[in-house]
């Protein structure tokens, strides 16, 4: 009993330290954590969910700053859940463009679909229905729209948590324990604030390296800091190698000048965005071979597979990819999407007006590049002119 009441008087605290610091070193002029007027809520005050759940979804995997001009963008262009219930997918992708983790998109337009004519939710139950909402981002909403007292666990809690306690253990192997204190430490008169000056005080002052513990208001109760070594916290597993792939990648083009590109089905990594032609090498297989092969089974067309245009590494969180990128020349056979939804001849120009995934945006520079050094000349695998009845296949 003594050990509850003493473990409850620092809890209490740890609050009155936290929330004295936010006042003062708070990131206080986040927009979705204000009244429409620009001013603070008060507590209990409901704000309206939909912006907060916007950029929640958003801040999964993206950083406060980055994901700020596309909020702002997203807001702007559906400032509601009706507009955006309304509005077409693929606008939704392209504004994405540049935030990754595609399917949060899909997954926001999909959840206005599902939301729609109902009150917004007020448990979590009725947010963890929405696909891509964990038991944190659905916490985060309803403390920071409603005022309610639901805790959060999202990256920079557990980083704090796990410095605050010098926890022996990665968090992923302690989740039950490292909610319970989060739901312990969480001040049931203000969660909003507390939720809030949580984030704030693992995104500006205990970082994931060099964390500022001079600044820090809970440096009196931290075992981290008394240990002498913070940053060794949060313990990690030692990391697994990456798996590695070889992607041989196709840019087809016509006698027209028109480049092929398919749009991606829906499920799956990247689900729903555009890109070139392409997939993995076989072992044994040279490139060229790769790309003629996919361009074959994925798309029915014979291609002539000439000049490397760049070759580029990208590292997605579960494997690393080489890009080898080939300027191909068309040469029979209608474009059919055997492996994507659609595929398309588009003008290198318009290729702008597609959602592509990061990776892509090079490859459709080096393009670009490589287009305007050739002049109108023609580019690919040799100077032949195509047949003028093969130069625009149908789509
Ligand atoms: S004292 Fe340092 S390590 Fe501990 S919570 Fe504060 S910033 Fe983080």
């Amino acid at each position: 009993m003594a050990a509850l009441v003493q473990a409850e008087m620092a809890a209490a605290e740890l609050r009155q330290q936290l929330l004295a610091w936010w006042e003062v070193h708070g990131r206080q002029a986040i927009p979705w954590k204000r009244r429409p007027d620009g001013h603070p809520p008060q507590p209990g005050e409901p704000l309206d969910p939909y912006p907060i759940w916007v950029a929640e979804v958003m801040l999964q995997q993206t950083q406060l700053q980055v994901a700020l001009p596309f909020w702002r963008r997203w807001i702007a262009a559906w400032p509601t859940r009706e507009a955006l219930a309304a509005a077409d997918e693929h606008d939704v992708l392209l504004l994405w463009q540049g935030l990754g983790y595609y399917s949060r998109a899909r997954r926001l337009r999909q959840g206005a679909r599902q939301l729609l004519g109902q009150p917004w939710p007020r448990d979590l139950e009725g947010w963890l229905a929405l696909t891509g909402i964990g038991r944190s981002t659905a916490g985060s909403i309803l403390s920071s729209a409603f005022d309610l007292p639901f805790a959060i666990l999202d990256g920079n809690v557990k980083r704090v948590l796990a410095r605050l306690t010098a926890s022996p253990r990665p968090p992923a192997r302690q989740l039950a324990g490292f909610w319970q204190l989060s739901e312990r430490l969480l001040d049931p008169r203000r969660p909003r604030a507390f939720n809030q000056a949580l984030m704030d005080l693992g995104a500006t002052v205990c970082t994931p390296r060099n964390p500022s513990c001079g600044r820090c208001p809970w440096q009196g109760h931290c075992a981290a800091y008394a240990a002498g070594d913070p940053a060794a916290y949060p313990v990690k597993d030692a990391p697994r190698p990456l798996p590695f792939q070889v992607i041989g990648v196709g840019v087809v083009l016509n006698g027209a000048g028109e480049v092929l590109i398919d749009q991606r089905l829906n499920e799956g990594l990247l689900g729903g965005l555009w890109e070139f032609p392409g997939g993995k090498q076989e072992p044994g297989e040279a490139i060229t071979a790769t790309i003629a092969r996919e361009l074959r089974e994925e798309l029915a067309i014979e291609a002539e597979v000439g000049e490397e245009l760049i070759s580029l590494e990208h590292a997605y969180s579960h494997k690393r990819l080489r890009f080898v990128v080939h300027l191909c020349r068309w040469r029979s056979g209608e474009p059919l999407p055997l492996a994507s939804q659609q595929v398309r001849w588009v003008r290198p120009e318009q290729l702008a007006e597609f959602p592509f995934p990061a990776a892509n945006a090079r490859i459709i520079a080096a393009l670009q590049e490589r287009l305007a050094r050739a002049g109108a000349a023609p580019v690919g695998a040799g100077p032949e002119p195509l047949h003028p009845e093969q130069s625009r296949p149908a789509a």
